[in-house]
C-alpha cells in the first residue's frame, strides 16, 4: 500500500538573522515531528546561507520528516544601492516576494506536493496576503517577546499612550507589565526613531492579524505567564519556545548562519569554568569604534577572559568593522579571542562561560536566558530595548550597561569594569546564576515531550492536518 505524502508546510522568511534562526527552528521542529518543509527567503541571503552551512538542493531528514530549501529572487541586483534604502527595498520585497510565492506554490502543487499550510514572521506580513488569495491556510511566527507583541497590539489599536512628538517622554503602562518608560518602549514606535520604516514594517503584521488561524511565538508560558495569558484572550497565540531547542532532532546540522562560525570551542575547553565574558551584538547592531574601545579597555581592566563577536558589517550597511586599539591584543594574550562568527548556541551551553554582554536581541535574549547564562544588557534598537528592561527587572538574570541607541552615550571603561566584575563575582552575580537555571530548568520542562510548548506545537501539527484534511475532502467532492 502507498504511504501518504507527509504534509507539506511552506515557511516564507524575511531575510535577516534574526528572523531566520527562530523560523528555521520552527521548521526543524515541524520536520521533526513528520513534516515535508520548505524554507524559503530571498536568493542574496539563500547565497550566503549554502556557503556558510550544510545546504544542499536535496531534501534532508530531520526526525520523522524533511526540510528543503527554496530561494527566491527579489528582482534587484545584488549591488543595487537601493537595498541600502529600506523604504525603497521593503515594497520591491513584497512585490516580487509575492509574484516568486505564487511561482512556487504552482511548481510545488504541479510536483504533487502540495502546499497546505503558509508560515511568515512578522517582517513579511504580505505573506499572509498570498495565503489569504489562494486559500491556503496561514500562521505566522512572532520572532520577539509577548510583551513586545502586547506592546505593537496597544499602540496599533490605540489602547494606550504611547511617547508621540508632542510627549516624547511618556512611560506607557500595558497590562500584565511593570511600567516601561520612554525609552524601554520597542523604539522603532518612537516619534524620534530613525527606523520608523520597520516599525510600520511590524504594524503591517497587526492590520493582517485576522489572516493567519495561531500566532506562534518564541516564548514560553512559564517567562511570560501573565502577559501570555492576557494576549491570549485577544488572540490565538501559541508560545512554543524556546524553538532552538529540539529535543526530537538534537543533533541536525542544518542551520541558517550567513557566516560561517569561527573554531572557539578548544580555546573555551582551555579555559577554567566560568571564567570566561562572551561578546556578541548579533547581526546587525554597531556599537561604533569609540564604544568599542571602551569595551576593549573596560574588559581587559577587568581582568577577565573574553570571546568576543566582532561580525564583519553587512554588505550594504554604511558602518566599517570594528579595530582593536594598536597593540591591544598582544597586551591581552590568551586571555581574549576575537572570531567574526560563532556558534552561539554552543558558546552559550560551554561551562567556561560565565556572562554575555548582549544587545539583546530576542534570539540571544531566549538563548542566554533559557542556557543558563546572566547577561549584561547592552541594548541598541528596536524591541531591544525592552528585551534589556525584562532581562534586568523580570526574569532577573541581568545587569544594565545601556539604555539603547537614544541615549547617544559614550559608555566609558571605569563603567564597564564595574559591571563586569559585579556580573562575574559576588552577590548579585550569584542571585543573576541562580534565576538563570531557574529559566534553563523551565524552558527544558516546556518544549519536552507534554510540557507546554511541545503540545502547542502538536496542537499546530493537528491544525494543519485538519485544516489539509478538509481542504482535500472539498477538493475531491466538487
Ligand atoms: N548568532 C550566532 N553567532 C554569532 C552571533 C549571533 O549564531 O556570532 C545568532 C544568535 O544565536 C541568534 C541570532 O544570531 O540566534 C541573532 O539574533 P538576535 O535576535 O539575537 O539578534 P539580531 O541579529 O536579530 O539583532
Amino acid at each position: 500500500m502507498a504511504t501518504a505524502a507527509p504534509t507539506h508546510v511552506l515557511l516564507v522568511s524575511f531575510p535577516a538573522q534574526g528572523n531566520i534562526n527562530p523560523l528555521l527552528r520552527l521548521g526543524k521542529r515541524l520536520a521533526a515531528k513528520g513534516m515535508l518543509v520548505t524554507f524559503s527567503t530571498t536568493e542574496t541571503i539563500g547565497k550566503d546561507m549554502r556557503k556558510a552551512n550544510d545546504i544542499t538542493d536535496q531534501a534532508t531528514p530531520v526526525g520523522d520528516g524533511f526540510i528543503r530549501f527554496d530561494f527566491f529572487d527579489d528582482g534587484w541586483e545584488e549591488d543595487d544601492p537601493r537595498r541600502k534604502d529600506l523604504d525603497e527595498y521593503l515594497p520591491q520585497l513584497e512585490l516580487a516576494g509575492k509574484d516568486a510565492l505564487h511561482q512556487i506554490i504552482k511548481k510545488h502543487a504541479h510536483e504533487d506536493r502540495p502546499v497546505s499550510c503558509l508560515i511568515n514572521n512578522p517582517f513579511d506580513p504580505w505573506v499572509c496576503d498570498v495565503a489569504t488569495e489562494l486559500g491556503i491556510p496561514n500562521a505566522i511566527l512572532w520572532v520577539q517577546s509577548c510583551a513586545v507583541f502586547s506592546a505593537y497590539y496597544h499602540y496599533y489599536h490605540n489602547l494606550a499612550s504611547f511617547p508621540s512628538e508632542t510627549e516624547p517622554k511618556i512611560d506607557v503602562q500595558l497590562p500584565c507589565m511593570p511600567l516601561l518608560k520612554y525609552d524601554e518602549v520597542p523604539d522603532f514606535l518612537h516619534p524620534s526613531s530613525p527606523f520608523q520604516v520597520l516599525g510600520r514594517l511590524i504594524l503591517g503584521q497587526f492590520k493582517n492579524l485576522s489572516k493567519p488561524f495561531f500566532i506562534l511565538m518564541d516564548t514560553f508560558q512559564q517567562l511570560e505567564p501573565e502577559i501570555i495569558n492576557y494576549m491570549s484572550k485577544l488572540c490565538m497565540i501559541k508560545p512554543v519556545g524556546p524553538l532552538f531547542i529540539n529535543p526530537k532532532a538534537p543533533t541536525t546540522s542544518i542551520r541558517g548562519d550567513f557566516l560561517k562560525a569561527d573554531d572557539c570551542i578548544e580555546w573555551l575547553n582551555s579555559k577554567p569554568p566560568a571564567s570566561v565574558v562572551y561578546i556578541s551584538f548579533g547581526s546587525s547592531a554597531n556599537i561604533g569604534q569609540a564604544q568599542a574601545d571602551e569595551l576593549a579597555y573596560g574588559l581587559f581592566n577587568s581582568g577577565t577572559s573574553f570571546l568576543w563577536v566582532m561580525k564583519p558589517p553587512q554588505k550594504d550597511a554604511p558602518f566599517k568593522l570594528h579595530v582593536l586599539p594598536d597593540g591591544f591584543m598582544e597586551k591581552v594574550g590568551n586571555r581574549g579571542k576575537v572570531i567574526q562568527w560563532s556558534p552561539q548556541e554552543q558558546v552559550l551551553a560551554h561551562p567556561s562561560v560565565a556572562c554575555f554582554i548582549t544587545h539583546c536581541g530576542w534570539n540571544s535574549s531566549m538563548e542566554a536566558l533559557t542556557l543558563g547564562v546572566p547577561v549584561v544588557a547592552f541594548p541598541h534598537w528596536g524591541d531591544q530595548v525592552t528585551n534589556a528592561k525584562f532581562l534586568v527587572d523580570v526574569f532577573g538574570v541581568g545587569l544594565r550597561l545601556s539604555r539603547g541607541l537614544a541615549e547617544n552615550r559614550l559608555i566609558l571603561r571605569d563603567e564597564v569594569e564595574k559591571c563586569m566584575l559585579d556580573a562575574m563575582v559576588g552577590p548579585k552575580a550569584v542571585e543573576m546564576k541562580h534565576n538563570a537555571l531557574k529559566w534553563k530548568r523551565a524552558a527544558k520542562e516546556a518544549v519536552a515531550e507534554g510540557g507546554s510548548s511541545d503540545q502547542n506545537v502538536k496542537a499546530l501539527v493537528d491544525e494543519i492536518r485538519k485544516r489539509c484534511a478538509a481542504v482535500t475532502s472539498t477538493s475531491t467532492t466538487q
